[in-house]
């Protein structure tokens, strides 16, 4: 990393400052948890690897604001940059070149603190860092961590920067809080991967550039009001979903694919992508349009089964790293669990550094467990296997298309099919019997109820 992030780190040093939180990764977890501390009278340094903050951060487009509410203030939240605020949500069933929707229109979510907004990550997590730094947080960028030692109650946590020709400075804090994504390189450092399940996603995306007028006649929108579609059967042989978010003068588009499944079948990312653009249903939304932006990035499903993440000595972890991140098929929602998660530990971190009371960190558990990331993980722990399941990813997709046809289909002079025959033969043409269709809805239904 680069030699300006190895000066500032010797100049704070040298200027004897002295820090009670070292926060690592300036992402959404991070910023919420230097954002809580600062405002506790905390002093923070936050070190970024990103020449900017949000240069690492890929992802789809949409962020729940409603945490927010806990974090800044009426000016700040009435100042997050957006590109549209989100009003319709939709999931849409791939089969063939078929498409079934359900579309949830809700003029009010954008209305006040909007429900959810598409928003570029450099301008949001930038904005986020803005907060931090508006609260006396420092935030040195191109400042890579390649070690944490965590400390313990007699000595202070202690992290290691390293540019490109390994040459390292260290900076030791009263508590470190790692946030540093779904690639938790410094947590495996500190612990291994014991007691951690793996379960990687690959997600892939495209911005594909369309003019701001063509995207509200293209999807019937005004007023920076935009829209969510969530995408099942969009990912061929492999599991996984799709999603297209509209930005103001760009529509995001994607895939998130299982990991394992993508190599054991040999497939390409990229190859699967092109092919769910060029669905029927898809390619008119994007005709005309020009990429702009791609790019490629992991998540971390485990979710609930690797809570809690530490502590470890004086080191916590928070957003992605410690598996926040809710992937449960309808709901793909990583940044408001990350700024939860950032905000519930700089808490505790704060609460111990009043106290000078170490044990304060072993609440950690207890406080995940009881906010709405432990209740809403555990809740939905099945929905990411049911929804990754066969019967998810193929069956129910050409069940749903075919019923749709068979009703939809005028058949003159044939009579109508009628609801009850439709299901039955769909049902047959897919190979699922009564049987199995019941315990998989049953299933669905207890998961998702
Ligand atoms: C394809 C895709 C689509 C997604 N779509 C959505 C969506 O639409 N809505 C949603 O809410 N979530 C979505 N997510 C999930 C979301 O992106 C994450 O849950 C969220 O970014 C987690 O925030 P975080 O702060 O924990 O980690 P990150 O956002 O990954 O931030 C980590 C930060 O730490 C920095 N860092 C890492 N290591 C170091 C180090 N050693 N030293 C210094 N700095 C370091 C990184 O540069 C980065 O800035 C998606 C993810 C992907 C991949």
């Amino acid at each position: 990393m680069s030699e300006r992030a190895l000066e500032a780190t010797r100049e704070l040093r040298g200027g004897g400052e002295e820090f009670d939180l070292i926060v690592v990764g300036c992402g959404p977890a991070g910023a919420a948890a230097a954002i809580t501390a600062a405002t506790r009278g905390l002093r923070v340094l936050i070190l970024e690897r990103g020449s900017f903050v949000g240069a690492k951060n890929l992802y789809g487009g949409v962020i729940y604001l409603s945490i927010l509410r806990s974090l800044l203030t009426d000016d700040e939240l009435s100042s997050i940059p957006f590109e549209r605020k989100i009003h319709r949500r939709s999931t849409m069933i791939l089969e063939g070149d078929r498409a079934v929707s359900i579309s949830v229109d809700n003029p009010s979510w954008t209305e006040g603190l909007p429900n959810a907004i598409t928003s570029h990550r450099r301008e949001f997590d930038g904005f986020l860092a803005s907060a931090a730094m508006a609260r006396g947080a420092t935030l040195v960028l191109e400042a890579l961590v390649t070690d944490v030692h965590p400390g313990d109650k007699g000595t202070n946590a202690k992290v290691t920067i390293a540019n490109g020709e390994g040459i390292t400075e260290e900076i030791s804090s009263k508590f470190v809080i790692v946030a540093e994504g779904s690639n938790p390189q410094l947590l495996q450092r500190i612990s291994g991967s014991k007691g951690r399940s793996p379960a990687f996603s690959l997600g892939v995306k495209e911005t594909i550039a369309i003019d701001e007028r063509v995207i509200d006649e293209r999807f019937g929108l005004s007023n920076s009001s935009g829209v969510d579609i969530e995408v099942l059967g969009a990912t061929s042989d492999v599991r996984g979903g799709g999603f297209l978010y509209t930005n103001k003068s760009s529509i995001s588009i994607g895939l998130v694919v299982d990991l394992a499944d993508l190599g054991n079948k040999r497939r390409r990312p990229e190859e699967l992508l092109e092919n769910f653009k060029a669905h029927p249903s898809i390619s008119p939304l994007l005709r005309g349009g020009r990429r702009c932006e791609y790019g490629a990035h992991l998540l971390n499903e485990a979710g609930h089964k690797n809570f809690p993440t530490g502590p470890i000595g004086r080191v916590l972890f928070a957003g992605d790293a410690a598996s926040t991140l809710l992937a449960a098929g309808i709901y793909l929602e990583g940044v408001n669990y990350a700024i939860a998660s950032g905000i519930e530990v700089a808490k505790l971190v704060a609460d111990a550094n009043s106290s000078m009371d170490l044990e304060v960190l072993q609440r950690l558990q207890e406080r995940i467990a009881k906010s709405f990331i432990g209740v809403n993980h555990k809740r939905l722990s099945g929905a990411f296997e049911y929804t990754s399941s066969k019967f998810a990813q193929e069956k129910l997709p050409k069940i749903a298309n075919s019923i749709a046809d068979r009703i939809f289909t005028v058949s003159d002079p044939e009579a109508k099919a009628g609801f009850m025959r439709a299901i039955r033969e769909s049902m047959r043409d897919a190979g699922v019997g009564k049987g199995e269709m019941i315990r998989e809805l049953s299933r669905g239904f207890r998961i998702f109820r």
